[in-house]
């Protein structure tokens, strides 16, 4: 059975890398039919917090990585945090020390000190070199009796070599002659995270590691104590980095790189989701937008790459356009109503106004708060003032003027209004005849059209534009950039 497990330390956000890897797990999960796992790595007490652990349940639950096992769901083979499962390191730790393959060590630091020291004058590894891996029931027992404070050391056999299968990243092996007897126990009880990681692992049965290329180099001392456990070593892949745009590490300074920042920029998860998949995963062909099903169906570990993915924030909006656009249109028009309502362009609407001005509006739009830009700027030139005004000046004086005082003369006469009370239909039909009399067509008779009513050159089509900013007086839509 397929099970796999996202093992996040609760010392901050959820970043995108991390969401990557809890993605990954996922979909592995889920096209396997296997279990996905929440453990909680809060071994690092001073580092880890409550608060960060919840931000964390509530960044994959936002994401909609719903896990099967979990610190909140519970599970066969709990607790699923580390800070509760003490009792259980201290029983492998005790069953290794009786088969043999970890020892008492009683030295103190200044002695390791030294040893580091004179390990360096040789130009050796700093590899442990003391005696209590060699050493005799009667000098053990001697320091016991006295209360000398020891560690638990993993006796590491001195040559040879171990390699491992990454399913990503191929072949991967490491000497063993430079490791040196390592720590899985403090002198205070406290268990060694390399430790930890291994006896959870083991029993809960995770089948697949997948997880970040850093933690490439624990793998070692990882396998080395899942052998001495006696347990079957799960298969690894290892994930690579995700880069800025510069190929440096991405971090802070290039920007929103939480997942709860997007969260709070207005991204929608499905459109974070299937751009996180496309960090270092594709189907093999052109195609790029996934929805979560999809992904679950084509998603394979032999198709990650195993060199760095960058992430690039534009693509990422980009991506939430699609998305958004992709949305079934009584949803998107919601989400635009409630966003335009409560940042206060939108007082009232009758229904038909949000509905209108969405159609019109989102092709131009990637985030949800573009929508307050799109929509202001559209009602930035209400109707009335631009026509009311006697010498409503035309903004292109010699270009314009022609038919501006044909449009004044419309908007006097009222059939300009007449025709708009009647909507899109209305509109088009009028400014079928009012080009006729004109002798004006296309762009000669659009473009200073646009330019009187609405005071821009460009814009989204001019009979919705022109429908909406009618409609909008009527409805309480309100330009914010006037005031
Ligand atoms: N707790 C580790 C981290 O947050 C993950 C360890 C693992 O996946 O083995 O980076």
């Amino acid at each position: 059975e397929v099970r796999v497990r996202f093992a996040p330390s609760p010392t901050g956000n959820l970043h995108v890398g991390g969401a990557r890897t809890a993605l990954f797990n996922y979909l592995f999960a889920r096209s396997k039919g296997g279990k996905f796992v929440l453990r909680i790595e809060d071994t690092d007490l001073e580092r880890s917090t409550k608060k960060s652990e919840e931000a964390l349940v509530n960044d994959l639950t936002w994401l909609g990585l719903n896990w099967d096992e979990g610190p909140d769901v519970g599970g066969d083979y709990g607790p699923y945090r580390q800070s509760e499962r003490n009792a259980l390191y201290k029983q492998y730790a005790e069953q290794l020390l009786e088969t043999g393959a970890v020892y008492r060590c009683f030295c103190s630091n200044e002695e390791l000190e030294e040893m580091k020291e004179r390990a360096k004058q040789m130009q050796l590894p700093p590899v442990y070199m003391g005696k209590w891996a060699t050493a005799s029931e009667a000098e053990i027992e001697a320091e016991l009796a006295k209360g000398t404070p020891y560690t638990y050391r993993f006796r590491v056999p001195p040559e040879g070599s171990l390699k491992i299968n990454d399913l990503i990243r191929g072949e991967v092996s490491w000497n063993l002659n430079t490791l040196g007897d390592f720590v899985i126990m403090r002198s205070n009880g406290q268990p060694v995270y390399n430790f930890c990681v291994t006896v959870d692992d083991a029993t809960m049965h995770i089948s697949h590691v997948i997880r970040a290329e850093e933690h490439l180099p624990n793998t070692l001392r990882q396998a080395l104590i899942y052998k001495a456990l006696g347990f079957p070593m799960p298969t690894f892949a290892h994930v690579s980095l995700i880069l800025a745009p510069d190929k440096s590490k991405l971090s802070k300074r290039h920007g929103a790189t939480s997942v709860g920042q997007f969260k709070e920029m207005g991204y929608l998860p499905q459109a974070m989701v299937n751009y996180l998949a496309l960090l270092g995963w594709g189907d093999g062909t052109e195609n790029e937008f996934f929805s979560v099903d999809e992904l679950v169906e084509k998603f394979t570990l032999d198709r990650v790459n195993k060199s760095g993915a960058v992430f690039d924030s534009v693509k990422l909006k980009w991506m939430n356009g699609l998305h958004l656009r992709s949305l079934p249109q009584d949803e998107l028009v919601k989400i635009f109503e409630d966003r335009w309502k409560s940042v206060g362009i939108l007082v009232d609407s009758d229904g038909t106004f949000a509905k209108e001005a969405t159609e019109l509006l989102k092709d131009g739009i990637d985030l949800i708060p573009d929508a307050d830009t799109a929509l202001s700027n559209l009602l930035s030139y209400p109707l009335h003032t631009t026509l009311t005004s006697a010498e409503g000046k035309p903004i292109v004086q010699d270009k314009l003027s022609e038919v501006a005082a044909s449009l004044i003369s419309a908007y006097d006469s009222g059939e300009l209004l007449a025709a708009l009370d009647e909507g899109h239909a209305g509109w088009q039909k009028w400014v079928k005849s009012f080009g006729k009399s004109l002798k004006r067509k296309g762009k000669g008779l659009f473009m200073p059209l646009r330019v009187l009513l609405t005071g821009k050159v460009h814009g989204p089509e001019m009979g919705g534009s022109i429908s909406l900013i009618y409609k909008a007086g009527q409805c309480g839509a309100v330009n914010l950039q006037s005031g």
